[in-house]
């Protein structure tokens, strides 16, 4: 296997391209978490995570992948049942989680590919007094995006806490943790901020703080006032992965330059070019795509295309890979029907139309 990476031929919805830059950066020197060398490098990181969370609150930065935090999100919320917002497979995992953290879950459930409407949501928690709900913005099994403005004010109006999984949101989608007044919001360092895997950050709002020592088994590793009591010291309340820090420090001051809303702009037009090709594939090739997301519901990261019953997913998976580009097959239950392409971190538009280009390719072969 060659060891030069290239970017610009990986597009998978998580994990994504990482420029070399990052890699490389990845080697700065071991350091003592506990000292002043190690709590500049951590402060480092603060402003431009709180730019991409729109916080101005400080964002925990979790030596795990995202599902720690997803965890640490239900288990530090206060005590009480839980409605769970499922519209794909990440919605689910979310669920899951809930309920093997003892809660009572209550499940709102939409199409895969829609999301549930505020409608909805309101209705359920009129009927009954749930302590938090929880939601994927960018759902990547169906490419499907929530709208979150209203959300959590609905949420507080009934007491209830907003927990986001924005795993494939924050970094490239809009994202307003403050103004949109939710309450715990969370990603991994692997999707829109294409970091190498290993990290995910998080933030609560004080509301959420404020409940949280009821929670009765916090565990320890993700103790949320835990985070909350080191963070103040720039510290994290164990040993971090530094070296990935290293490579955080580096993108984040990359996306500063760039800015969020320049990044999110970005993804809006690999979104739209993505979509625009689906629509233009189906009419020269005459094969049946269709996206999963519905127009309106879809997310800048992650695009997940419904295939004709004569084409695998597999197929254009193996097609393009054939042709040097990695892109996604189709997730849970959608399999064996789908592909996905993520279009998210540093990729370009003109780097994602090679991209484009080489499934044309695999699915004007497939179709034949
Ligand atoms: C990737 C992903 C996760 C899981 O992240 P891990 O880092 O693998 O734990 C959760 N939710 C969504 C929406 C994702 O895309």
């Amino acid at each position: 296997m060659s060891t030069v990476h290239e970017f610009g031929r990986f597009f998978l919805p998580g994990p994504t391209d990482i420029r070399s830059e990052i890699l490389a950066a990845q080697a700065g020197p071991p350091l003592p978490h506990r000292g002043a060398a190690f709590e500049r490098l951590f402060a480092s990181l603060q402003p431009g995570l709180q730019q991409v969370f729109g916080t101005a609150r400080p964002v925990y930065v979790s030596t795990s992948s995202a599902t720690g935090l997803m965890e640490a999100a239900v288990r530090c919320a206060k005590p009480g049942p839980v409605l769970s917002l499922v519209n794909g497979a990440f919605a689910e995992r979310f669920a899951d989680i809930a309920r093997s953290c003892g809660r009572d879950v209550t499940v709102l459930e939409a199409p895969w590919g829609r999301t549930v409407p505020l409608e909805q949501v309101e209705q359920a928690l009129r009927e009954r007094a749930y302590s938090a709900v929880t939601v994927v913005h960018s759902e990547t099994s169906t490419g499907a995006l929530a709208p979150l403005a209203e959300f959590g004010t609905l949420c507080r109006a009934h007491g209830a806490l907003s927990l986001v999984d924005s795993v494939t949101g924050v970094a490239g989608a809009d994202m307003q943790t403050d103004a949109w007044q939710l309450d715990f919001v969370f990603t991994g360092s692997q999707k829109a901020l294409a970091l190498p895997p290993g990290l995910a950050f998080g933030v609560a709002s004080e509301r959420y703080l404020a409940t949280a020592h009821e929670a009765p088994a916090r565990g320890r590793y993700f103790d949320v006032l835990e985070f909350e009591q080191y963070i103040h010291k720039q510290q994290t309340p164990n040993t971090p992965a530094v070296s990935l820090l290293y490579a955080a420090a580096a993108q984040l001051a990359h996306i500063e330059r760039e800015t969020i809303a320049a990044r999110v702009q970005r993804h809006l037009a690999m979104a739209a070019r993505t979509h625009a090709w689906v629509v233009a594939t189906r009419e020269s090739l005459g094969v049946p795509l269709c996206m999963q997301a519905f127009d309106g519901e879809r997310s800048p990261t992650v695009t997940c295309v419904a295939l004709p019953l004569h084409i695998a997913g597999d197929a254009v998976v193996k097609g393009a890979a054939a042709r040097g580009f990695v892109i996604g097959g189709g997730y849970g239950k959608l399999k064996a029907t789908h592909f996905r392409i993520g279009h998210m971190g540093d990729h370009t538009v003109d780097g994602l139309e090679h991209c484009l280009s080489a499934v044309h390719e695999t699915l004007a072969e497939l179709a034949r």
